[in-house]
């Protein structure tokens, strides 16, 4: 069979939420791009499924019609009101995400199994300007002559596409990021996760609530049980990977022994079933500022380290990194400066001025969970005090407000109830 060769403005590698956050506002943009996907959609990744409001606000600017239809169907899309921490010690404390909430209120957050979300977004993708190869097979990524080449097979048949930028928004294990970052020094901070599907968990929050549960055993990580629609629950825990290296946790036989025995989770699972297999994947924290691109690429997503250290939470990154990307070449395509300089000023920079502070305090209180006391402090101070309570609400909007839990003047405020 003939070979087939495209030429065009930009490639983008992955079609999850990154990739189809890139794509989207491209098309809106009017740039032409080509979508390269190894799986063929719908397709599962292994998450949490939790989505937070940084996720709807770009689907929001994307198109407005996409949130409401994912508002409008509370079949597909549970909608969350709010979080439930539990304390190492057991105490629970609910902060509603919208304190200050009234009918008209939208949910600030929903869950929705990735199988559904991703292809939600897939299916958002095709417009005029973007053509799509999903159940590709990449063989090769050449730069040179200021034009990046990308070899693949699609159908049993040989492609070669060219463009003057790539986006990498491969996830994880990006082939993008492989290629083109030779710097090794800078390490990845990374944590490790486990996904369980189980049906007929029980007293899960009437407004469906997430809840993080503060184990003793896992921290500075959590174990986590988030409902779902149809009455299931994604059930999982998360870890530092050097934590679990060093003190050779078997993650998935702590996950299984607090679902046995744990007193406050154990009866919610007296009658409920594993719906699927348990299922692990990493997650690559954005613990500290590194390059995000340079000549003629971009990285974006879970390929740029871009998970919130403390929550987990790499989808609404993913999504506004990749509508960031596109926002940068927007600027520099026209004047065909593709140089890791220009795109460091128009898309790292830009991307770290807006979510670096978030990144900076999520990484403090990283460090800070791994006190169990501390937990305990806050949680049982938060309990009797609404305003504490309101405080902690209203910290996930307000980064000052969050900025608070990294400093010792605010565990000294409570303490003397000021
Ligand atoms: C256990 C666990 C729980 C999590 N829970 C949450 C949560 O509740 N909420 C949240 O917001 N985040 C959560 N995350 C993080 C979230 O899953 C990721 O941050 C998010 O999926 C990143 O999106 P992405 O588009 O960058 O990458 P991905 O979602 O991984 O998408 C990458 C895409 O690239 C494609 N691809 C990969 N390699 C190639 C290749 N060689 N050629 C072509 N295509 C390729 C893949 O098929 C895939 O479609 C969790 C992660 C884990 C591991």
């Amino acid at each position: 069979m003939m070979g087939k060769s495209t030429d065009t403005q930009v490639i983008i590698v992955g079609a999850g939420p990154a990739g189809a956050g890139a794509s989207f506002f491209l098309s809106k943009y009017g740039i032409p791009h080509v979508v390269i996907d190894k799986e063929t959609f719908p397709r599962d990744k292994v998450c949490g499924d939790a989505c937070s409001g940084k996720t709807a606000l770009v689907i929001n600017r994307a198109d407005p019609e996409w949130l409401n239809e994912i508002l409008d169907a509370p079949q597909a899309f549970t909608p969350s009101w709010g979080i439930k921490f539990v304390a190492p010690n057991g105490r629970a404390l609910d902060i509603p995400f919208s304190p200050k909430r009234t009918p008209e209120t939208k949910a600030p957050g929903f869950t929705v199994p990735r199988m559904v979300f991703d292809d939600f977004l897939f299916r958002k993708m095709p417009s005029p300007y973007c053509t799509i190869y999903q159940g590709a097979s990449i063989t090769d990524i050449e730069r040179g002559d200021n034009k990046v080449t990308v070899n693949m097979t699609h159908n049993g048949v040989a492609h070669i596409v060219t463009a003057p930028v790539i986006i990498g928004a491969d996830g994880d294990k990006s082939i993008v990021h492989r290629k083109f970052v030779s710097d090794s020094s800078q390490p990845k901070a990374y944590a490790v996760g486990l996904r369980a599907y189980y049906e007929g968990v029980t007293d899960m929050h009437p407004d469906n609530y997430i809840e993080l549960h503060f184990l003793p055993e896992v921290l500075p990580g959590y174990l986590w049980i988030f409902p779902l629609p149809n009455g299931m629950a994604n059930v999982g825990v998360g870890l530092l990977s050097e934590i679990v290296r060093e003190k050779k946790i078997n993650l998935r036989e702590q996950m299984l022994h607090a679902i046995k025995t744990n007193p406050q989770i154990a009866p919610r699972f007296a009658n409920a079933r594993l719906q699927d297999k348990i299922q692990g994947w990493g997650l690559p924290l954005a613990t500290e500022r590194r390059p995000l691109s340079g000549d003629n690429y971009i990285l974006c997503g879970d390929a740029a380290s871009l998970v919130d250290p403390f929550s987990g939470e790499g989808i609404g990154n993913a999504l506004y990194s990749g509508m960031l990307a596109a926002m940068a070449l927007k600027e520099v395509l026209p004047q065909r400066d593709l140089s890791a300089a220009r795109l460091r000023t128009d898309y790292d920079d830009v991307l770290y001025k807006r979510l670096g502070d978030e990144f900076r305090i999520s990484a403090t209180l990283q460090r800070l969970s791994k006190y169990p006391w501390l937990f305990n402090f806050v949680v049982n101070k938060a309990y009797k005090s609404p305003s504490l309570r309101n405080t902690i609400s209203c910290m996930f909007t307000d980064m000052d407000l969050r900025d608070q839990f990294s400093k010792p003047s605010f565990y000294l405020k409570i303490l003397f109830n000021r």
